[in-house]
């Protein structure tokens, strides 16, 4: 069973919004564009979509059809009546698992008419075992066609699933979420911003964190003095050398007193340079 009978067309216009696609209405009025970037996520909760998403510049890049994003509501390939989506682990133990062929149902249909490479088109799970997300894969997903990202529950997903389809898995961090929702909305929004457009000011996804390697330096503003405390003279001092020197030197220090792992990596490659 690849397409249950109420589930979503493959286009997906105002006509195609099921009762169980609510949150689809709240999408209905951003613009349906062919060869966009899209975001298609199978999840429990539809209704968290686009969530933070649909807030600030992401979301009016979403109003403007800058990207698209295409919740699967699991549920509808559900099994039986009550379209059951987990059950209890094989050998034993707590908790339920979300089974491979309604996993697998899902899948299909969210992968139909989307590339096979998956350089292409990424598949991932969002799975607290995964190799942990950072600022090159956020960019690396941002070169793609788009990406689909799978939402665990409960115990997470039957192995063979992961296994047959190769899914990729990305974890947010060494903690232990209730679903995979949160995880891919931080992927998207990591992501989604480094999309053409998306920022109002394009050079400012070059010179932040990360992407030199470093921690950024400190952020300064109005007024120039607050309870006391001045901002540092030299940002104020117009020498733009110099202001480039400081923030240099600052980024350099917050990183090695805060991540000695990026500081390590920072400095195998400035030898190297
Ligand atoms: N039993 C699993 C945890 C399941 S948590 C284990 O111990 O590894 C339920 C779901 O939340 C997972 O399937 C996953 O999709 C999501 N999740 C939890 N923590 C996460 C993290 N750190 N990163 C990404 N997804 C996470």
């Amino acid at each position: 069973m690849s397409q249950p009978p109420n589930s979503p067309s493959k286009s997906h216009g105002r006509l195609s919004i099921g009762a169980s696609l609510q949150p689809r209405d709240l999408m209905a009025d951003r613009p349906d564009l062919h060869g966009v970037w899209t975001a298609k996520v199978v999840t429990l909760f539809p209704q968290v979509f686009p969530g933070v998403l649909g807030a600030s510049l992401t979301g009016r890049a979403l109003d403007q059809g800058l990207w698209r994003l295409d919740p699967i509501d699991l549920r509808l390939f559900g099994e039986g009546r009550h379209r059951n989506v987990d059950d209890t682990p094989a050998g034993g133990g707590p908790g339920m698992v979300l089974r491979a062929d309604v996993m697998g149902a899902a899948l299909d249909h969210t992968m139909r008419g989307r590339p096979d490479d998956r350089a292409r088109w990424p598949l991932i799970y969002l799975s607290p075992r995964g190799r942990p997300f950072d600022q090159a894969m956020a960019r690396r997903l941002s070169r793609t066609e788009g990406v689909t990202l799978i939402c665990g529950r409960f115990e997470g997903l039957d192995q063979r699933v992961i296994d047959h389809y190769g899914i990729e898995e990305v974890s947010l961090g060494d903690f232990v979420l209730t679903g995979g929702e949160i995880a891919a909305q931080a992927v998207l929004d990591a992501t989604v911003r480094l999309r053409p457009n998306i920022l109002g000011n394009e050079a400012s996804t070059e010179e932040e964190s990360f992407s030199a390697g470093l921690l950024e330096h400190p952020h300064y503003t109005r007024p120039a003095t607050w309870r006391g405390h001045d901002i540092p003279p030299v940002l104020l001092s117009g020498h733009h050398g110099e202001i480039a020197k400081w923030r240099q030197a600052q980024a350099e220090a917050i990183t090695r007193a805060r991540r000695p792992d990026l500081w390590a990596a920072y400095d195998r490659s400035r030898d190297e340079d």
